[in-house]
């Protein structure tokens, strides 16, 4: 909770949590900086690059969610990033850690969000699209020298934490099954596919709704956009809400965060339920 930053999500433990620095997200489609991603040079990290340089000596990792920041908002970001916080990883000895729960298995259009990069973790979480959200199941994946560092005939040395149900054998049947699916039906083909689709539906909505949406984005399997507020934005931001009623009504489930309005549908969705999806949308926003 303490490296996720202080937020609605956990602010009644705020008396309980670890002081942790806070730096801006990096956010492409509206930078904090008002600088183009074509032309930025990541200024972003640069509070980031500078605390890492002075306080190396006691940082042991960094960890964040690769290409899209996904609960914060949808917030899509360039793989310079990814590749400046690598590099700065290395020069001072610093564990990289990328949350992949909602990016891994192909949500992004690449099996692994940091696959948009010429970067490797040393740490990966997996979790969602692990069994497809059939059965609950998780992983955490370590590279050769983070394995390294607990492998020993020494049982003092060994990683002793787990849960009750680490390695339940029906939910990594399911996680087993699912990955099977994913390679040998080319789920990223049908991500591809998708892409294509989810950005002619939002370019539909926006030349619709010009002046009432903004920002919008698609990457893979993942569409977004905001809705013009007046109040602040951000995760209490109330004006996705009615848009959340009106499509329930239409049996149509969207979940917006704040005033950011999101699709992450399943990979093997049909035509059928894209185009009702668009026409339920178009409704919840006139
Ligand atoms: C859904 C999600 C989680 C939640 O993980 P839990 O193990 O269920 O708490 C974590 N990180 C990201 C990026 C997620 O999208």
């Amino acid at each position: 909770m303490s490296i996720g930053g202080k937020s609605p999500y956990n602010s009644v433990f705020e008396n309980l949590l670890l002081d942790s620095p806070e730096f801006i997200s990096p956010n492409c489609t509206n930078c904090p900086l008002q600088k183009k991603p074509e032309s930025c040079s990541e200024e972003c990290l640069g509070g980031l690059e500078i605390y890492t340089e002075q306080n190396a000596g006691i940082i042991a990792a960094i960890i964040l969610e690769p290409i899209i920041q996904g609960a914060g908002g949808m917030i899509f970001y360039k793989k310079e990033v990814l590749e400046k916080i690598r590099a700065l990883c290395d020069r001072n000895n610093i564990l990289l850690i990328l949350d992949e729960v909602f990016t891994g298995f192909g949500r992004t259009g690449k099996n692994f969000g940091y696959d948009h990069s010429g970067i490797k973790p040393d740490i990966i979480a997996v979790a969602k699209g692990l069994s497809g959200g059939v059965l609950p199941v998780a992983a955490t994946l370590v590279n050769e020298r983070v394995y390294d560092a607990f492998y020993s005939e020494d049982p003092t040395k060994a990683f002793y934490h787990g849960h009750t149900m680490t390695g339940n054998p029906s939910a990594c049947a399911a996680g087993l099954a699912s990955i099977e699916l994913y390679n040998k039906e080319e789920r990223l083909k049908d991500v591809i596919s998708l892409e294509t689709k989810l950005k002619k539906m939002l370019t539909r909505l926006l030349s619709k709704f010009p002046g009432k949406i903004y920002g919008t984005r698609v990457l893979g399997a993942v569409a977004a956009f905001e809705i013009h507020s007046d109040e602040k934005t951000g995760y209490m931001n109330p004006s996705g809400k009615s848009i959340k009623e009106k499509c329930l009504e239409k049996k149509v489930i969207v979940r917006p965060l704040g005033n950011t309005v999101y699709l992450t549908p399943p990979y093997i969705i049909t035509d059928a339920s894209l185009d009702k999806i668009e026409t339920v949308l178009i409704n919840s926003l006139s």
